[in-house]
C-alpha cells in the first residue's frame, strides 16, 4: 500500500518541462492550472440556485493570475484587509467588493467607503459607529451587513469554527436590538443584510444544509421581530478541502440541489443570497513541487529532504496533517551509490533547520531517489500567502501558471 496520489499527465509534463527550462538548481516550484481552476469554478457556478451568489475570498489565494482567471465567473471579491482591497482594486477585475475582517482601522473603512465596495460586513458597535462617523463626513450612503455569531445548537461544529461559540468575530445575537437602535442615528448606513461565516474545512453537506436552514430562519424571525424589511444574507464559506482523503471533499454539486429545494421549502426564492468561499475554488489548481535534496536514516527512519519546505509551504504544518504528494521520478539509476527508498517509510520535510518542518510523515512509498520530484497536490489555497517566507532566507520557489 503506497500514500501516493496520482497526478494527471499534463501536470507530469509540465513539471518535467519546467525542470528542464531551470536546470541549474534543483527544482522548487509552485505550479498552477488555470484550466483546471476555470473549468472548476465554472461548474461551481453552473450549480447554483438562481438567487445565489458566489464570492471569492481573496485570502485563500491573491496570485494575480489566479483573481484573473475567477473574475468572469464570480459575482465578487471578499477583501479581509485594506491591503487586499488595495490589491483587489489593482486588478482591475471590474467586479463588486465586499470588506470583512475584525479590527477594521478607520482608515481602511475610510478606503472602503471612498472605492464604493458592494458591502461592509461590521463586526462590533464600535466598528459600526466608526463607520457612521465617516458617513456623515464624506456624506456618502454605506451598504453593510452585520456579521452576526449565534447559538447553533445541535449542530456539530467542524474542525476551524469561527463561530457558534465564543470568538472575535460578529455580534452577538443579545447585541442585535441595541445595534439596531444604534443605526437609527446614522442614517446614511444601509442596512443590507446579515453575514454569517461560522466554520471552516467542512466536509458534510448534512450539516451544512443544516447550518444554511439555522440562518435562513433565524434572518426571518429577525425580520419580522424589528420590522426590518427587504434583506440579504451573506453565507459565508467553509466548504471543506478533504486533506486526508483527496477523493472525499465537500459535496458542492449535491449541496447546492439540496440547497435548491431547502430554498424552496423555506420561502427563501425572493431572497438574495451569497457564499464567500476560499479554500473550496482555488486549493485544488495548486501544486507544490520539491526536488529530493537527500535522503537519509536516522535513528531507524527515513527521511527524505526536498528542496523547500514549510516556509513556502505551511499549509501541513497549520493543519498539522500529513499533505498529499505524488512522486514525479526523475533520477536515472547511473549511480548505484546514491541512496534511494524502496518500499518503506519515509518522512517528508524541508531545508528549515526545526523538527517542524515536516509536510508528511511514515508514508509508504513504493519507491523515492534523490532528484525525483515531490508533489504535494491541494496546495492552491491557504499555502504560499500563509507561510513564514523569510525564514531562514531561503530563495523563493519558481511560480509557473499553465
Ligand atoms: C476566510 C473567510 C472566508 C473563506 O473561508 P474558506 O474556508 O476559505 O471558504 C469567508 N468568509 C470570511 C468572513 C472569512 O474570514
Amino acid at each position: 500500500m503506497t500514500n501516493e496520489q496520482t497526478l494527471p499527465s499534463h501536470v507530469i509534463d509540465e513539471i518535467k518541462n519546467l525542470a528542464i527550462s531551470h536546470k541549474e538548481e534543483p527544482l522548487c516550484a509552485y505550479l498552477y492550472d488555470l484550466d483546471h481552476l476555470r473549468q472548476h469554478i465554472s461548474t461551481m457556478v453552473q450549480v447554483l440556485p438562481n438567487n445565489v451568489e458566489l464570492f471569492y475570498a481573496a485570502k485563500a489565494n491573491p496570485m494575480p493570475k489566479i483573481l484573473s482567471t475567477l473574475a468572469p465567473f464570480v459575482n465578487g471579491f471578499e477583501a479581509a484587509s485594506g491591503g487586499e482591497l488595495t490589491h483587489l482594486d489593482q486588478q482591475q477585475l471590474n467586479k463588486p467588493l465586499i470588506f470583512g475582517g475584525p479590527g477594521k482601522l478607520p482608515s481602511e473603512l475610510k478606503q472602503a467607503i471612498r472605492m464604493g465596495v458592494d458591502a461592509i460586513h461590521v463586526e462590533s458597535l464600535v466598528e459600526l459607529q466608526r463607520i457612521g462617523e465617516i458617513a456623515r463626513q464624506l456624506e456618502t450612503p454605506v451598504p453593510i451587513y452585520l456579521r452576526m455569531n449565534i447559538d447553533i445548537g445541535e449542530i456539530t461544529l467542524s474542525k476551524l469554527a469561527m463561530g457558534g461559540k465564543p470568538t472575535p468575530f460578529g455580534f452577538d445575537e443579545n447585541e442585535l436590538p441595541n445595534t439596531l437602535q444604534v443605526l437609527k442615528d446614522y442614517p446614511l448606513i444601509e442596512l443590507k443584510g446579515f453575514h454569517f461565516h461560522l466554520m471552516s474545512h467542512q466536509l458534510s453537506v448534512k450539516r451544512h444544509l443544516a447550518l444554511m436552514q439555522k440562518y435562513f430562519s433565524i434572518v426571518k424571525h429577525w425580520q419580522s421581530q424589528y420590522q426590518l424589511g427587504k434583506l440579504a444574507i451573506n453565507l459565508g464559506g467553509g466548504m471543506g478541502i478533504n486533506y486526508l482523503d483527496p477523493h472525499a471533499h465537500f459535496a458542492w454539486a449535491e449541496f447546492c440541489d439540496k440547497l435548491e429545494f431547502l430554498i424552496a421549502t423555506e420561502s427563501m426564492k425572493e431572497w438574495q443570497l451569497r457564499f464567500e468561499c476560499g479554500r473550496f475554488i482555488s486549493a485544488a489548481c495548486g501544486y507544490y513541487v520539491m526536488e529530493v535534496l537527500d535522503i537519509k536514516k536516522n535513528l531507524g527512519e527515513n527521511f527524505v529532504i526536498g528542496r523547500g519546505g514549510t516556509h513556502h509551504f505551511r499549509t501541513p504544518a497549520a493543519q498539522s496533517h500529513n499533505h498529499p504528494f505524488a512522486i514525479v521520478a526523475n533520477h536515472n539509476d547511473t549511480s548505484p551509490l546514491l541512496p534511494k527508498v524502496t518500499l518503506e517509510k519515509v518522512t517528508l520535510v524541508g531545508q528549515l533547520c526545526t523538527p517542524k518542518d515536516v509536510l508528511a510523515t511514515q508514508q509508504n512509498v513504493k519507491e523515492i531517489a534523490i532528484s525525483d520530484y515531490l508533489v504535494f497536490t491541494l496546495a492552491g489555497a491557504y499555502s504560499w500567502n500563509i507561510s513564514h517566507q523569510n525564514f531562514l532566507m531561503h530563495q523563493a520557489p519558481i511560480f509557473h501558471y499553465f
